[in-house]
């Protein structure tokens, strides 16, 4: 089967869903439900309580109304509808609001709704992109930037190759994991066409070991086109992988992949996403746990965005798993007091 036939072939509807796997799956009006066929069997053997069934189906706590609906202040940083620029250097580009699976804890979730605020702007984005020179990295996230076709991510490279400044490309995907068909030899051609002109890197998202089929770790190893470098980011979820145990295994698999440890997110305030979120101080105490028992070479940065679009900052107080409620930004100013134990409100919020 084709990635393309197996997207459109995903569940779409709750009571499809439920119906294959065998239990009761909520329909939500809020936020759409999304799994490919292939996720639904890995879902369907782990069982309804399984770390799987709460990261991809719907669930009813999606419906609390607490959490920000931009949590880390992207729409501050937006330069055109599809381009994000917060660091000198790097910028973040939104080519498809599109997505492999629907995953319920997502940061976005709010904004990649139908009527949010990402549009196709390419002109505009190129124009901006070639007026700042610092620029040396273009990030393609979304969505999920591999959902689209071989030729329209080929025109996006093409396109960014005329911009001299243009070094780096990095993807940001959950594709590699929950689509692996994606990874064909096709786009691989097209990467590997951009072997000597940009630094290729492959950031794959993976929160739990057991969200890897064989086809998928299979793919993984296989696919390295113009020395394409992997790394990993992962979120760090209540319920999900919130203890040492089930991190230090992610990461020991990482290492074993050949796909090097990068990020650990501390969990967004996000809002339909609070019911993942755990504290500061709980994520601090996993951290340290786990830096006990992984090599230093295994770990990823374990990082925080501010909420308000101030950016990642460590997350891990080296003294102490206390949190004192402030955040400060690079020159130790004071950027905002958060309670710490209780989740922000949202003074940004539209109705
Ligand atoms: C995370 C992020 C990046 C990438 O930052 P790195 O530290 O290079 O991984 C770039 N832009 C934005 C807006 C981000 O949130
Ligand atoms: S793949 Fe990423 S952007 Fe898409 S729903 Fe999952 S977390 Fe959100």
């Amino acid at each position: 089967m084709t990635w393309q036939n197996e997207l459109s072939s995903a569940f779409r509807r709750a009571d499809e869903l439920s119906q294959f796997l065998g239990w009761p799956v909520p329909q939500l009006d809020n936020y759409p439900l999304l799994v490919t066929r292939g996720l639904a069997t890995l879902i369907r053997k782990q069982g309804p309580n399984g770390v799987l069934a709460r990261q991809f189906l719907p669930h009813q706590e999606e419906s609390a109304h607490h959490g920000l609906l931009d949590p880390i202040g992207d729409q501050a940083h937006a330069k055109t509808a599809q381009l994000i620029h917060r660091y000198h250097n790097r910028a973040l580009l939104i080519p498809t609001t599109v997505c492999p699976v629907n995953c319920r804890y997502c940061f976005r979730k709010n904004e990649l709704l139908s009527d949010g605020p990402f549009a196709q702007e390419r002109e505009q984005t190129l124009n901006y992109l070639m007026q700042h020179p610092e620029i040396e990295e273009v990030i393609f996230t979304g969505g999920d930037p591999l959902i689209l076709s071989d030729e329209k991510l080929g025109a996006w490279l093409e396109l960014l190759a005329t911009i001299p400044h243009i070094r780096h490309i990095r993807f940001h995907s959950r594709v590699p994991v929950i689509l692996p068909t994606r990874l064909t030899e096709d786009l691989s051609d097209v990467l590997e066409s951009f072997a000597g002109r940009f630094t290729l890197i492959m950031i794959v998202h993976s929160n739990h070991v057991s969200e890897w089929s064989d086809a998928a770790i299979k793919a993984v190893r296989h696919f390295r086109p113009g020395g394409l470098r992997w790394m990993s980011q992962s979120v760090l979820l209540k319920g999900i992988n919130d203890n040492p145990l089930t991190l230090a295994e992610l990461f020991r698999f990482f290492a074993q992949l050949d796909v090097r440890a990068y990020y650990l997110h501390h969990p967004d305030q996000v809002r339909g996403g609070m019911h993942f979120w755990l504290d500061l101080e709980a994520g601090r105490k996993v951290w340290g746990a786990l830096h006990d028992q992984l090599p230093g070479w295994m770990l990823p940065q374990y990082v925080i965005d501010i909420p308000g679009g101030h950016g990642k900052t460590p997350a891990f107080n080296p003294e102490g798993h206390s949190f004192s409620g402030s955040l400060l930004d690079r020159s130790g100013q004071l950027i905002q007091t958060i309670q710490p134990s209780f989740p922000v409100s949202d003074s940004t919020a539209r109705p």
